[in-house]
């Protein structure tokens, strides 16, 4: 018998047909004499239908309500989730965030778990019972609701599994497992059997959006076995089968002796560049620049300075797209004045593309291939940036599906 935390994504509680599919397969696990903790997600489409409404009344809304409102979507689907287990003959209890309690900090729609109080869980588990908590959201100190961001169901399961030492935290989703890049974009993409903790962590920061990345960072830090699989198939199919299926992150680093060069292909489409022209090239110029902009609390990711001709120089950075009218206005109010910039240039549609994978620590020419496919077929990079075990380009909006396929194809990631 061991502890075993379920996650299931919108899509996996879609309908109410859906949510019995749900039920089935957490009944046959809790059959087998596991203990399972459910964290489900909102009902697909849920959570970007609550946020329109709120913007329907306010073009800028408050982040606290933002958050009472977002958040009863997931409230909704545990309270389904518990009924049909009911209704097969399970004992099963649903609890809020705040009933927990997930304790978060109180940075409203992108709060960070603090901590996570396990006697209630754990008494209900120990009486038989399945327990299903709402993802994505959590209370801060003053019992305000608050939420973790897109995508944030992943992050309160891993953290759940975490603070109840779960042997296992079981992603259940649209697709049945981690592919080398998103088989929406390239429909040859491989399912991969294994991904290393550090690639799922570069893929999803870079733009894969099949785990929101603070859950692999919990992953991580709690060495928390996370696996990623189908909630499609027949619920009913043999456990241990569905136990071994889908992609598991492993933290065992180059146990494959032939590894690839290249893992994965992550892409961003939400990313907009800023340019400062003819700033000087003096000490303290990069801080007045992004100073401002982190002090406004937008994320800023790619950073280029240029060699300076004459004392002067052009500083060009990427931000989050929906930053990007922000980022301007900060800079355009005080910086330019402080910096004697002639003036400033953005572009907001522009994509991301990178390449990642272990292997290129290993495998010199990374680099230069990706550089030749991209110009092979007509793609100019705009920025550049590495680290160990990524490379990632800028490059017009435009091409970012054929910049993807091509470096697929390149790469050899297909499936044989
Ligand atoms: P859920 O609602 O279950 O959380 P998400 O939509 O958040 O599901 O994540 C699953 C989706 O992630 C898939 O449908 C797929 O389109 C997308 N995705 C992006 N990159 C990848 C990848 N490398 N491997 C698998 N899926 C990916
Ligand atoms: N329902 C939330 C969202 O749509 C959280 C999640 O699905 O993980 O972002
Ligand atoms: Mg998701």
């Amino acid at each position: 018998m061991a502890l075993i935390v379920h996650k299931y994504g919108g899509t996996s509680m879609g309908s109410t047909e859906r949510i019995k599919n749900v039920a089935k397969r957490v009944a046959k696990w809790h059959d087998a004499g596991h203990q399972i903790v459910v964290v489900p997600s909102a009902m697909s489409g849920e959570t970007n239908r609550l946020l329109g409404l709120a913007k329907e009344l306010n073009a800028q809304p408050d982040p606290r309500e933002l958050d009472m409102i977002a958040s009863t979507g997931e409230q909704v689907s545990v309270g389904l989730l518990a009924l049909a287990l009911q209704a097969i003959g399970k004992q099963a209890v649903s609890y809020a965030g705040w009933q927990v309690a997930i304790k978060t900090d109180s940075a409203h729609t992108k709060a960070r778990i603090a901590s996570i109080d396990d006697a209630k869980v754990k008494a209900d588990l120990d009486a038989g019972k399945v327990v299903i908590i709402t993802g994505f959201q959590g209370v801060d100190e003053k019992g305000n609701i608050t939420t973790l961001g897109r995508g944030g169901s992943d992050t309160s399961a891993v953290a759940v599994a975490a603070a109840l030492q779960a042997k296992e935290c079981l992603i259940y989703t649209d697709v049945d497992g981690v592919y080398t890049t998103d088989p929406r974009v390239v429909t040859e993409a491989r399912r991969l059997n294994t991904v290393t903790f550090e690639e799922m962590l570069e893929m999803a920061s870079l733009g894969s959006k099949v785990l929101q990345i603070r859950s692999v960072e919990f992953a991580g830090n709690y060495r928390m076995p996370t696996r990623v699989l189908s909630s499609l198939t027949d619920p009913l199919m043999p456990l241990e089968e569905e136990a071994t299926s889908g992609t598991l992150i492993s933290f065992e680093e180059d146990t494959n002796m032939e590894q690839a060069t290249i893992t994965g292909i992550a892409f961003n489409r939400d990313e907009a560049k800023i340019t400062v022209l003819c700033v000087p090239d003096r000490p303290g110029i990069a801080y007045q620049i992004l100073g401002p902009v982190a002090d406004a609390n937008i994320e800023v990711d790619m950073i280029i300075q240029n060699q300076s001709v004459e004392g002067k120089t052009d500083f060009t950075f990427t931000v989050p797209r929906n930053e990007y009218a922000k980022a301007m206005q900060v800079l355009e109010g005080s910086v330019k004045e402080h910096i004697g910039a002639t003036s400033i240039v953005g572009d907001s549609k522009v994509s991301k593309v990178s390449v990642v994978g272990v292997g290129m620590r290993s495998h010199v020419g990374i680099a230069s291939q990706m550089f030749r496919t991209l110009s092979e077929e007509g793609i100019n990079i705009q920025m550049i940036s590495t680290s160990e075990i990524k490379i990632s380009v800028l490059i017009d909006e435009k091409y970012m599906e054929l910049a993807v396929r091509a470096l697929h194809k390149a790469f050899e990631l297909e499936s044989a």
